[in-house]
């Protein structure tokens, strides 16, 4: 039976758990173990997921050095020879992960958006060179076969309980600390678009009214996100960009208000569930893909939908 090791972030929970579904896409036929590990967070719900999962409880190592980290996973793996490790392509993730793969002396594909198999051989496909091309991977070699994977694009169905076996390890050796944590500080309350259910998204047809999102955003309980467009026009930062060259969102509801719907932009909205359009040209891209296309000027459509539900939630 194949051994799949997954890296849970403490700060990433959900996204690491949602790596099982890259397990399962790379063992689609196949019987295969699934171990996550973490180190002293909680495991949530994590429990159930995994068939195991080994807790790393020890006040040698500190979970924020990614070195330390690193080492007891090579310690790990020493013993139980995963045939793959799976990191979420979170910030600590992206630390860990070349580090743990030049250890193990294998190689690593990074910023992993999907998996695929040709001609019997795994292939893992990322974006490379800002976006332009989507690179396929294919492992050769002895493995483990190692991933980091970009957050928000996978999702597991957890489709039955799992009765999950934690354990705990103890590593034989820690690596004594070259980092120290002098304090740790809550960062500036911003969002992050891959969270959010609802996407009020703005693109090239708000130039000039991009600032009105916020109202409909608000009034939906939503949050705004943008095209490259809006990006590359200074009117929002990147954090909030759609797409190939900015983030994959996942939200019940994403509404595109002037957005053509380019290739580079639909490649974000792989894990939308309904997307609504309003757009002055009914054949633009993104109409093709919406469940409901609005024909229209998309600054009237906001104005006429906050005053139809502040009149319908005032007392
Ligand atoms: C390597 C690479 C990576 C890229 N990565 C991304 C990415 O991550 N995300 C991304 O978004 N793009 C990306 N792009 C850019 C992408 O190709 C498009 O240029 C961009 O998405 C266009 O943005 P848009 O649809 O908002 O604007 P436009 O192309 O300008 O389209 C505007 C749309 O709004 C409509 N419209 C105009 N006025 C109104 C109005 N008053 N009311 C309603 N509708 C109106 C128009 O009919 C049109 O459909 C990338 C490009 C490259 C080359």
């Amino acid at each position: 039976m194949k051994r799949c090791l997954v890296f849970l972030d403490g700060q990433a929970l959900q996204d690491s758990i949602d790596l099982l579904e890259v397990a399962r896409q790379i063992y689609p036929a196949q019987a295969y173990e699934s171990t996550g590990i973490t180190f002293g967070s909680e495991t949530g719900p994590a429990e159930g997921a995994f068939d195991t999962i080994i807790q790393v409880r020890d006040d040698r190592i500190p979970s924020f050095d990614p070195m330390a980290v690193t080492e007891v996973l090579v310690e790990l793996h020493q013993l139980r020879s995963f045939d793959t490790i799976l990191v979420p392509a979170t910030p600590f993730g992206r630390m860990v992960a070349p580090r743990l793969a030049m250890r193990l002396k294998t190689g690593l594909v990074a910023d992993v958006t999907a998996i695929s198999h040709e001609g019997g051989h795994l292939q893992a496909i990322r974006p490379a060179y800002s976006g332009r091309i989507m690179a396929a991977i294919e492992f050769v070699g002895e493995g483990p076969v190692m991933m980091s994977i970009r957050p928000g694009v996978f999702h597991w169905d957890r489709l039955a309980e799992k009765k999950t076996q934690t354990e705990l390890f103890t590593p034989a050796q820690a690596r004594t600390g070259t980092i120290r944590q002098l304090a740790v500080q809550a960062k500036e309350q911003t969002y992050d678009i891959r969270e959010s259910d609802v996407l009020v998204s703005g693109g090239g047809g708000m130039i000039g009214h991009f600032h009105e999102l916020e109202r409909l955003a608000h009034c939906l309980g939503g949050q705004v996100s943008a095209s490259r467009k809006i990006v590359d026009n200074g009117l929002a930062p990147r954090s909030i960009q759609v797409g190939q060259s900015g983030k994959t969102v996942s939200p019940t509801l994403y509404l595109a208000l002037g957005i053509n719907g380019a290739v580079q932009h639909v490649e974000g909205l792989k894990q939308v569930k309904h997307i609504i359009s309003v757009n002055l040209d009914k054949n633009a891209p993104i109409c093709s893909l919406s469940d409901l296309v609005v024909e229209g000027d998309a600054v009237t459509f906001i104005d006429k939908l906050v005053a139809k539900i502040k009149q319908q939630t005032s007392p």
